[in-house]
């Protein structure tokens, strides 16, 4: 659980992490303040916040899509800070799943396309591409439905579709962006089991949401306010009542 001492080595680990945006103009905006936080190998977190909170800026840095302005991210025992762009990249095709709230699929290819397209980047030939591919179709319940195009089949399956994406590289963390913020509550409930069920295979994740529902399938939960965090526990220790 959060902070805790023990020999395993964190996965991700921040300290004093802030993010400030600089607008044209001489105009700034501090979106986080000071963030730190551990999470540890096959942890299952949730980070909950009003919209405008900083969730996003946080899971982008947390992706190594964006960098603090200052403080420190490591992400698996390594500073982000010392590391190039072409690295941070690697680091990320090879560590670290996404989903995204709005799938993010090409609609005009194959879901097996959809799938295996981060295969291409690494020069892996088509069949092998196709047959990994399958394989992770297999993990989400999608057997048989590579050769149909995203329009063809619903929200929720266009969601796990892009979870088989986020798997192919097999991650050792999965980061999730309000994954069912576009999908009615049994989809949701649907694609929290696919999250649980990886999990329980031990992959990390981090999963941002404002859903109480969502929040409640992860053990532990971080809550963000206005750029500070304001929670850091079990999310059955913390009272949904109150505001903070
Ligand atoms: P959340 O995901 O919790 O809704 P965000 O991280 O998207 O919150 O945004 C937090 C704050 O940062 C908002 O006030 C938003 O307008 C601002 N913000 C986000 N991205 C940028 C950016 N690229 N440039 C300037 N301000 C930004
Ligand atoms: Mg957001």
């Amino acid at each position: 659980m959060p902070q805790k001492k023990e020999n395993k080595n964190a996965v991700i680990e921040l300290k004093d992490v802030c993010k400030t945006y600089f607008m044209p103009g001489g105009m700034s905006q501090s979106v986080l303040k000071n963030i730190s936080f551990a999470v540890y190998p096959g942890e299952f977190v949730s980070i909950m916040g009003h919209s405008g909170s900083g969730k996003s800026t946080l899971m982008n840095i947390l992706g190594c899509l964006d960098r603090p302005t200052s403080g420190v991210y490591k992400l698996a025992g390594q500073a982000v800070s010392d590391k190039t762009d072409t690295e941070l990249a690697r680091i990320r095709g090879k560590e670290i799943g996404f989903v995204f709230q709005n799938f993010n699929l090409l609609m005009k290819r194959s879901i097996a396309d959809n799938v295996s397209m981060p295969l291409i980047y690494q020069g892996i030939g088509e069949k092998e591409r196709h047959e990994r591919a399958i394989q992770m179709l297999h993990q989400v319940q999608l057997d048989g439905y590579e050769n149909r195009l995203p329009t063809q089949i619903s929200g929720g399956m266009q969601q796990r579709v892009a979870i088989a994406r986020a798997l192919i590289n097999h991650p050792k963390i999965i980061f999730a962006d309000e994954p069912t913020g576009n999908l009615d509550s049994k989809t949701s409930d649907e694609i929290m089991d696919v999250f649980t069920e990886l999990n329980k295979k031990g992959i990390t994740i981090v999963l941002v949401t404002h859903e109480d529902d969502v929040a409640d399938y992860a053990k532990r939960m971080i809550k963000i306010d206005d750029g500070r965090k304001v929670y850091d526990g079990l999310r059955s220790n913390y009272n949904k009542g109150s505001k903070k």
